[in-house]
């Protein structure tokens, strides 16, 4: 094999890695994020690097088996992991670099904030940065409210990072502001208790406070806020 050659074999199994990652992470998102990274000890080894850390087992599993197993029971979407399956086998990219591959896609889609913070869809107050009289109370606001209807319930980081700030602040009164490492901070504020210090690295889901009503507030609320780049950005685009 001469050197044109041999680039251009490389180029092509680049291209088909990142064909078949995003194909798997399309799957992946769409049908169980959670049960792809709960699919035993193959998938939790992968990150480990080679194909060599991997246990036994695992080095022998094709992709299709693995994530089969794991949430493809009634075999609903068998066809799509068939034909990555195939396309994997055409080569000689191991399940560990595709595994790698996904992961680290996901976890970069798990720095991005998504979802609510709290287990509650009332919003009381909308972000309203330009104080547009047609929106909420008309008032100049960073950030969504959302009402616990009084009750003190677990606010969840939106997405991971490194907590930069947990402290008392008289307009926010309690709050948290978390840097996802990638232009995004979210701040969560009028909290009852915070249950992290700065500093802390969390995860997607992590419980970082609780609802409350300190600071410039006038309700059990949660106020969350979404910035990117130093930019605010309206909660409401990132619900999911
Ligand atoms: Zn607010």
């Amino acid at each position: 094999m001469n050197k044109h050659q041999h680039i251009s074999q490389e180029q092509k199994k680049h291209s088909l890695i990142s064909h078949i990652s995003q194909k798997a992470l399309r799957f992946t998102t769409a049908f169980c994020a959670a049960a792809m990274l709960a699919c035993g000890v193959a998938y939790a080894a992968a990150p480990a690097a080679s194909e060599a850390a991997l246990p036994a087992d695992a080095a022998g599993s094709t992709f299709t088996n693995v994530v089969v197993t794991a949430y493809d029971k009634n075999g609903f979407h068998s066809d799509d992991l068939i034909r990555i399956d195939a396309l994997v086998h055409k080569t000689d990219i191991s399940f560990a670099v595709i595994s790698n591959k996904i992961n680290a896609a996901l976890e970069k889609q798990n720095h991005i904030p998504g979802g609510w913070p709290v287990e509650s869809r009332i919003v009381s107050t909308e972000f309203n940065p330009t104080a547009d009289p047609c929106i909420s109370d008309g008032r100049k606001h960073y950030g969504m409210d959302i009402s616990t209807k009084s009750q003190i319930i677990p606010i969840y980081a939106t997405a991971s990072g490194t907590v930069t700030t947990a402290t008392f602040h008289p307009e926010f009164g309690y709050y948290v502001v978390i840097d996802h490492e990638n232009g995004f901070t979210t701040l969560y504020a009028h909290c009852n208790e915070l249950t992290v210090n700065a500093g802390d690295t969390i995860e997607k889901g992590d419980i970082i406070a609780t609802t409350g009503s300190t600071g410039w507030s006038t309700g059990i609320h949660c106020h969350y806020e979404i910035q990117l780049n130093g930019v605010y950005q309206n909660p409401r685009d990132y619900l999911g």
